[in-house]
Formats: structure tokens, C-alpha cells, sequence
């Protein structure tokens, strides 16, 4: 496999999958730009080599063709500030406009397209029709450059047109990650391969649906599983527990009972949180109340974790040497529930400069370590929820198959 450290890029027209979908305000400033510095370093590389980059992605989930809420010329300000340099830009990824722009491209120039889903042969992809839609598609994006490099973590658990199909129209020698891909890759292996132990993964957040098969993977290979946030109602209820007007997943009952008998058999420590926050209402100014974890009532629901869960919770990550974190420990948008979720990011930054390795990722734990102004606390925060989650679960990512095979 080649890899980017190695490969010079002098005289390259390189086209870099990039994942520039990022949230915009009202004026569509970008107002989150995470995912844009991510790709920074790879960006670099290649114009400081002596090549040219040609930036391509998605941004948001346009239904049919254009729309000016979804145009990636939103990033352009983003993307001029933090390069430092002019930022070309063709307003069709696949018009006339596009070949001309790319072909003129010169050394240490930046061309970046329109958003590839204004085009469904990007991710529609299912029908016989749609598939040789996407071939032709993937086939001329890959006429524009000698060189692909996908570098767009965040989709890389979707087999779409640039994210894997046009991998072949290059060969081994031409087609790599780009170093954010390298940087997940490298930090999930830490979580998934480690020696060193103890290793503790934290899930939380709303629904146990969702995360079924990263925790059944994840009992392989933990010393310590803590599950908090609203997953926790089902787990509780499966064993008998009052949760009242918790959140709780009647279908998955079976499969909750089933991951702790799992994790008793295959010596893994499964915590629970023992007390909750219980609320009145889903509203920051309800009225509420703490109760043992088993004790919910009817007309309350808990929508945090309580005290004496944050002690024993802390206790163990700060024992811990590698720590995977997705998922948050109750409602944090709201500051009244917040707090379980604070203290967790905070015990994670603390073990985190004790000498662990820590992970984040998913959406939702990586606001809350930006809103807590932690990020920069802990080892590694990823790009991509999503992805990250299905690497953990043992799946081979699309994006990642095309270019290791
Ligand atoms: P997920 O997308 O599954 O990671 O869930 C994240 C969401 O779970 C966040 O918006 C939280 O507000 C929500 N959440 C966390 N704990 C609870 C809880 N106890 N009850 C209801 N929602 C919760």
C-alpha cells in the first residue's frame, strides 16, 4: 500500500476526498471547523511537495441536484483563512467548468468542486442503473488528477463514488489515505489492539439499538464497560428495576439481559450507574430529584446520572489505561443534566494527563468535550462517529477496503 509520508507529490494533479461537511450558521459561516483543519495537514503535504489539490465532498444531504444551502463555496472563507492562500473553486463537480479548472491547476494551486451529492451517482446507489451511473461518475472525477488520496474519515463507512468506486481507476502506487484517515486508523487500533490494560469503554447516549453490535464487540476485548445516558433504562428494566417514564427500548429487553450475562461470562466488569437525576419533565427547568437507579417512578424520568455514579465511574477511568468514549451520560444539552457528563469528560482529561490513551468519538460525546472546552484534553477525537463505530464493531469500512484491498 503506498503510503503519503513516502510518496512525493512534485508535479501531481492530486484529487483528496476530503470531509468538509461541517455545520453552518444562518449566514452559512461555517461555524464548526473541525473536520476542515483535519484535512489541513494533508492538504499541505501535497502543495508543499510541488502538486496541486483538487478538494472534493459532500455537504449535508441535498434531495435532487443543487441548492444553495448545501454549496461547498460556503467553505471557501473557512478554507482561504486556514491555508493562507486562495482557494479556487468550480461550481460544477462534473461540467465542462471543472475539467478546464483542474487541467489549468498549477503547482501548489488549490481547486476545490461542488458538492458531489448534487449529483445522486455520489451515494444512490443501488439498482444496476444507479451502479453504472456511479462507475461513469467515479471514472471522470478520477480523469481530473494523477493521484487519489482519501483523507474523508467521517464517510468512510459508505461505499459511494469517492469514497471507494474511484479507487479503481487508480492504481496501487497512486491511490493512499491521507494522514486524518492514517491518525483514526492509528487510534482505534490503539483502543482495539492494545496490551496495555486496564482498558474501559464508556457508552452512552440514547438508544442501546444503535450500539448492540459495538458493545457485543467490545466485550472481547474490555476489562471494564460502562453504560450510561438513556440506553441505561433498558438494561435496568431487563433486570427487573422500576424506570417509570425513562426512555427504554421494550424490543431490546432480551438483547440487554443478554450483553450482561455475556459480559459476567466473559469476566468483563459491566457498571451501571447506581443513582439517576430524575425530572418531572424533558425540560431544563423541571422539577427534580435523585433516586437509585432501580427506583424510577411513574411521571419521572432520569435524565442523568447521579452522584454516586460519577464517583464510582471516575474511579474506574481514572485506574484506567486506555479509554474509549462514545456517547454521552445524560441530557447535557441541558445544564441541569449536564453534569454526569461533565464530570466524565473531565475524569477522561485527567486520566488522560495521568499517562492513558484516550478516544472520542460520535457526535454527541464530541460536542460535549467541545462545549466543556476539553478536546484538547484527551488523546484523540474523531472525525467520524459513524465510521468509528463500525470500525469498533469489526467491519471492514468501504472506504478503507478500496484503497488497502
Ligand atoms: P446518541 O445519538 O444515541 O449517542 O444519543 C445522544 C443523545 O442522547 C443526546 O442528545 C442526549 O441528550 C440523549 N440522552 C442521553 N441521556 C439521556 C437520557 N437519560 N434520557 C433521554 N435522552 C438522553
Amino acid at each position: 500500500m503506498q503510503m503519503i509520508d513516502n510518496y512525493n507529490f512534485a508535479g501531481k494533479k492530486v484529487i483528496i476526498r476530503v470531509d468538509f461537511n461541517v455545520p453552518l450558521g444562518a449566514q452559512y459561516e461555517v461555524s464548526d471547523d473541525t473536520r476542515i483543519r483535519g484535512a489541513l495537514p494533508t492538504i499541505k503535504k501535497v502543495l508543499q511537495d510541488g502538486g496541486s489539490a483538487i478538494l472534493m465532498s459532500h455537504l449535508g444531504r441535498p434531495k435532487s441536484g443543487p441548492e444553495e444551502k448545501f454549496s461547498l463555496k460556503h467553505i471557501i472563507p473557512a478554507l482561504t483563512d486556514l491555508l493562507g492562500m486562495e482557494v479556487r473553486f468550480a461550481n460544477d463537480c462534473m461540467g465542462e467548468e471543472a475539467v478546464v479548472k483542474s487541467a489549468a491547476l498549477k503547482p501548489g494551486e488549490v481547486l476545490l468542486l461542488e458538492n458531489l451529492r448534487f449529483y445522486s451517482a455520489e451515494n444512490k446507489i443501488k439498482t444496476d442503473e444507479e451502479k453504472a451511473a456511479t462507475k461513469v461518475f467515479a471514472e471522470k472525477l478520477s480523469t481530473y488528477a494523477d493521484v487519489y488520496v482519501n483523507d474523508a474519515f467521517g464517510t468512510a463507512h459508505r461505499a459511494h463514488a469517492s469514497t471507494a468506486v474511484i479507487a479503481d481507476y487508480f492504481d496501487e502506487n497512486t491511490k493512499m489515505f491521507g494522514f486524518l484517515i492514517n491518525k483514526e486508523i492509528e487510534a482505534m487500533d490503539k483502543v482495539l489492539y492494545s496490551t496495555e490494560k486496564p482498558l474501559t469503554a464508556i457508552m452512552g447516549g440514547a438508544k442501546v439499538s444503535d450500539k448492540i453490535q459495538v458493545i457485543e464487540n467490545l466485550l472481547d476485548k474490555v476489562d471494564n464497560l460502562v453504560i450510561g445516558g438513556g440506553m441505561t433504562y433498558t438494561f435496568i428494566k431487563a433486570r427487573g428495576g422500576e424506570i417509570g417514564n425513562s426512555l427504554c427500548e421494550e424490543d431490546k429487553l432480551d438483547v440487554a439481559a443478554d450483553l450482561v450475562k455475556k459480559a459476567r461470562e466473559k469476566g468483563v466488569n459491566l457498571l451501571l450507574p447506581v443513582d439517576q437525576v430524575l425530572s418531572d419533565k424533558f425540560d431544563n427547568e423541571a422539577h427534580t430529584e435523585v433516586a437509585d437507579i432501580d427506583q424510577g417512578k411513574e411521571g419521572f424520568m432520569g435524565l442523568d446520572i447521579g452522584a454516586k455514579s460519577i464517583k464510582a465511574l471516575t474511579e474506574v477511568i481514572m485506574n484506567s489505561k486506555i479509554i474509549l468514549w462514545n456517547g454521552p451520560m445524560g441530557v447535557f444539552e441541558m445544564p441541569n443534566f449536564q453534569k454526569g457528563t461533565v464530570s466524565i469528560a473531565q475524569a477522561i482529561a485527567e486520566s488522560t494527563a495521568k499517562g492513558a490513551f484516550s478516544l472520542v468519538g460520535g457526535g454527541d460525546s464530541v460536542a460535549a468535550v467541545n462545549k466543556f472546552g476539553l478536546a484538547h484534553k484527551v488523546s484523540y477525537v474523531s472525525t467520524g462517529g459513524g465510521a468509528m463505530l463500525e470500525y469498533i464493531e469489526g467491519k471492514v469500512l468501504p472506504g478503507i477496503k478500496a484503497i488497502k484491498g
